[in-house]
C-alpha cells in the first residue's frame, strides 16, 4: 500500500456509536468531520523513480544470439533483460553468466522443455543455480510452451511464473499497478512471426499503454531473425524492432520503467506489502520503511522509491551509513531506500520538515512525472548504497570518472530545449551520466549523430564522452 495510516486505530462518536476505524476509513472520517491527529506517512512510488509504468523483457530458449546481440543492444541503452535459460540445452553459460554479471537476470525455463514442466520446478531452479552465480539466484521461471505446471511447486520455488499472452487464457496481455492475479500466472506477449509485436510500433504502443495505466508490460522473445538461435527458433523477431523500442524507451524514461521481470516483481510485492510511516523531531524527520514478506525465496531488498512532504530547500537523506541520492521537487523530497534495512533519516537546512499535514489521496505516479533524480539504471540502482558515499558535488563527481584515451573532441553535449542531455558525434562511443552525487544514472554507447541520452529530473549532471566531461544542468 503506498499512503497509510498503520499503527493508528482511530476510535471516534458518531451517533452515540463507537466506531473502531482503520486507515480505509480515514476518508470517510475527514468526510465526516472528525478531529484526529496522525502520524505523514511517505508516499512509495507505484514504480520505481515514481515513473508511471513498468516494462519487462523476457528471452526464452537460451538463444546464442541472446548472447551475442541481445546483450550489446541492451547495453546500448543501459537497460536489462530476463533471460530464461532450458538446462538440458546447455546454453552458453559462461555468456549468460557474463549477462547477469552485467545486471541481467537469468531465470528458468525448464530441465527438458517439455509439454510441461511440471516435476522440474525446483530441479531447474537448483541446476541453474548451480551454474549462474546473481545477486537473488533463480527467482522466475517461464513455462515451457505456455502451460502452467503445479502451481504450489511454482510457487514455493519462484516468485513470478511467466505464461503467453494473457488473452490466450481470457485475461488482459497487460497488467495494472498490482500485478498478476496469480503469481504462477503472470502474463508475457509473444513477439515476432508468431506473435502480436513485430514492430517498434507495437512495443511502443504496449508501453505507451501501461504509461497510460500506470501498469506493467512484460514481452516474451524467442531468437532474433538472421541470427544464431539455436533452439529457440519459434517466432524470431525483428531484432531492429526491439532495438527501436529500446531506443524510446530511453527517450521516455522518466515515464516507463524497463527492468527485469523478476525486479518489478519484488519492487511490486513489496511495495504493496510495505508501510512507511514517519516521525520528526529536533529537526530531522525519520522514515521506517518495515515490510514482513518472508524472503525464503527472495531477498526482497529492491530499493523502492519514496517521496515525503518537505519544504526544506536541501536535505540529506542516510539510512544508516548510507547516504542516499535524494532531490527536493514540488514541495517533496524523492530518494530510494532499502525496506528492513534501518531508519531513514532526511535532515537538512531552510524550512525544515512539515509533518503533520498529508492528503489522503493515494498517490500515483502521474501525480509527479518530472520526479526521477532518484532514477537509476537497473544497475546503478542494485550499487546504490556503494556509489552513495560519494561525496556530493560536481567536481568530485568528475574525479570519481575513470579515464578514458578515446579522443572526444568532436563530441558535443548539451540539454536541448524538451529538458534531454543531447550528445552529439558520440557513435561508437561510451556515454556515462552522473547526477550532482556523483552516481551513474545512465550508461549508454553514442549510436547517431545526435542522441538523447536522458531526461530526468532537475539539477546539475555530470556527461562524460570518451576524455571529455560537460557539467550541465536540467532545468
Ligand atoms: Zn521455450
Amino acid at each position: 500500500m503506498e499512503l497509510n495510516y498503520l499503527g493508528i486505530i482511530c476510535t471516534i462518536n458518531i451517533f452515540n456509536k463507537v466506531w473502531t476505524m482503520n486507515y480505509k476509513y480515514l476518508s470517510i472520517a475527514l468526510a465526516l468531520g472528525s478531529t484526529m491527529v496522525w502520524a505523514q506517512t511517505a508516499e512509495i512510488g507505484t514504480w520505481a523513480g515514481f515513473r508511471k509504468g513498468a516494462a519487462s523483457f523476457t528471452f526464452d530458449d537460451g538463444a546464442p544470439s541472446h548472447v551475442t546481440d541481445a546483450g550489446p543492444m541492451f547495453k546500448k541503452y543501459g537497460y536489462k533483460a530476463t533471460f530464461n535459460l532450458v538446462v538440458n540445452w546447455n546454453p552458453n553459460w559462461s555468456g549468460f553468466q557474463g549477462l547477469a554479471d552485467e545486471g541481467h537476470e537469468i531465470a528458468s525455463h525448464s530441465n527438458t522443455h517439455g509439454q510441461n514442466m511440471s516435476g522440474e520446478e525446483a530441479s531447474s531452479k537448483k541446476a541453474i543455480e548451480g551454474k549462474i552465480k546473481q545477486k537473488y539466484g533463480i527467482i522466475t521461471v517461464a513455462y515451457p510452451n505456455c502451460n502452467v505446471p503445479n502451481e504450489s511447486a511454482v510457487k514455493q520455488n519462484y516468485i513470478v511464473g511467466r505464461i503467453c499472452n494473457g488473452s490466450w487464457k481470457g485475461m488482459g496481455d497487460e497488467m495494472g499497478k498490482d500485478g498478476p492475479s496469480n503469481w504462477a500466472q503472470v502474463p508475457a506477449t509473444m513477439t515476432g512471426a508468431e506473435g502480436q509485436l513485430k514492430s517498434t510500433n507495437d512495443f511502443t504502443g504496449r508501453m505507451q499503454k501501461v504509461i497510460q495505466s500506470n501498469g506493467w508490460a512484460a514481452f516474451l522473445t524467442h531468437g532474433f531473425q538472421g541470427k544464431q538461435n539455436g533452439n529457440a527458433n519459434y517466432s524470431p523477431t525483428d531484432i531492429n524492432a526491439i532495438d527501436g523500442a529500446l531506443k524510446w524507451a530511453q527517450q521516455n524514461d522518466k515515464d516507463i520503467w524497463v527492468a527485469p521481470m523478476g525486479h518489478v516483481a519484488m519492487y511490486l510485492k513489496e511495495r504493496k506489502a510495505s508501510k512507511a510511516e514517519v516521525s520528526s523531531s529536533g529537526g530531522n524527520i525519520t522514515v521506517k520503511l518495515t515490510h514482513n514478506i518472508a524472503d525464503n525465496i527472495s531477498k526482497y531488498d529492491y530499493p523502492l522509491s519514496l517521496r515525503v512532504k518537505y519544504d526544506g530547500s536541501k536535505a540529506e537523506v542516510k539510512q544508516g551509513d548510507a547516504k542516499l541520492e535524494s532531490k527536493i521537487d514540488g514541495g517533496y523530497v524523492y530518494f530510494d531506500a532499502v525496506p528492513n534495512a534501518g531508519d531513514i533519516v532526511i535532515s537538512g537546512e531552510g524550512g525544515g520538515p512539515t509533518p503533520t499535514s498529508s492528503s489522503a489521496t493515494e498517490p500515483t505516479s502521474s501525480a509527479n512525472p518530472t520526479s526521477s533524480a532518484t532514477e537509476a539504471s537497473s544497475s546503478s540502482r542494485s550499487h546504490h548504497r556503494s556509489s552513495s558515499s560519494i561525496e556530493p558535488g560536481l567536481s568530485s563527481a568528475t574525479e570519481a570518472l575513470p579515464m578514458h584515451t578515446i579522443d572526444a573532441s568532436h563530441v558535443v553535449a548539451y540539454v536541448d530545449n524538451n529538458g534531454y542531455i543531447t550528445v552529439q558525434n558520440a557513435q561508437g562511443m561510451s556515454i556515462t551520466v552522473f547526477n550532482s552525487l556523483g552516481s551513474v544514472v545512465r550508461t549508454t554507447k553514442g549510436i547517431g549523430m545526435l542522441q538523447k541520452v536522458y531526461s530526468g529530473a532537475k539539477g546539475m549532471y555530470v556527461v562524460k564522452v570518451g576524455n571529455r566531461a560537460w557539467s550541465m544542468n536540467i532545468k
